[in-house]
């Protein structure tokens, strides 16, 4: 499966879709967007190919400079419109891609619905718009700490929030995700072939890392909120 992410000046809609595009050949059974605009988060996703997503936005395209992508590869809950990423909370303040498996899912999802949390999919990965929704102290950045140190087993997560569209989060763990550099827009990826379009110049994520990206800015940081230095690697072969 595949992630996409976008900020900047550019309309987001035509850069996530061909970034999952390019990413086709990590094999998919459902496919979806979240984008931003005057302080709401829309989604489109729908079970098949990427052509139904397309057909689906070709008819009511969405507008915004901030969203994100996803291919999915189903491992919790069969392929459906519902089970498609992006997944949000209750009160669509987020939206995730998720790439990957929450191995304690089951645990953190009784903890939510003891809560009062209704849960609209079949997937590990809703968990985590929830959970981020319980979390939230007024700041992406460390209310996803707080969230993936709850969190066990493997993502890849792209995260958007409405309350600060002036930036993306993405983190990873034992999943790929990289960060491409523009010039007053920034991305992420599951993998180099989705961004060589737009550039060269990347951040390789580690385990335990994450981006918090701004049009023009790119922090890294472990997930404990260590900041970390690095320069960015290009990429010199043709794809
Ligand atoms: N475990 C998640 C799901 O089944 C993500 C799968 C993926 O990596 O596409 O929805």
């Amino acid at each position: 499966c595949g992630i996409v992410g976008y900020i900047g000046n550019r309309d987001a809609q035509p850069i996530l879709i061909n970034g999952l595009k390019k990413l086709e050949y990590r094999g998919y059974d459902s496919a979806g967007i979240a984008v931003y605009e005057n302080g709401v988060i829309d989604l489109k996703k729908t079970v098949g190919r990427l052509s139904n997503l397309e057909e689906q936005i070709e008819k009511s395209p969405l507008h915004g400079h901030l969203g994100i992508g996803h291919t999915r590869w189903a491992t919790h809950g069969r392929p459906s419109d519902h089970n498609s990423h992006p997944h949000m909370d209750e009160k669509h303040q987020f939206a995730i891609v998720h790439n990957g498996i929450i191995e304690n899912f089951q645990e953190i999802k009784e903890e939510l619905i003891n809560k009062g949390v209704t849960f609209i999919s079949e997937t590990d990965t809703e968990v985590i718009a929830h959970l981020l929704a319980d979390l939230y102290d007024g700041d992406l950045v460390t209310t996803v700490q707080k969230a993936v140190a709850k969190m066990e087993g493997a993502y890849a997560l792209g995260i958007i929030n409405k309350y600060e569209p002036d930036k993306m989060v993405a983190v990873r763990l034992s999943s790929p995700l990289i960060v491409g550099l523009g010039e007053n827009e920034n991305f992420i990826a599951s993998d180099i072939p989705a961004l060589i379009e737009h550039t060269r110049d990347i951040y390789i994520l580690n385990d335990g890392e994450m981006a918090v990206i701004t049009k023009d800015k790119v922090e890294l940081m472990t997930t404990k909120g260590e900041v970390i230095e690095r320069t960015p690697f290009r990429v010199e072969w043709d794809i």
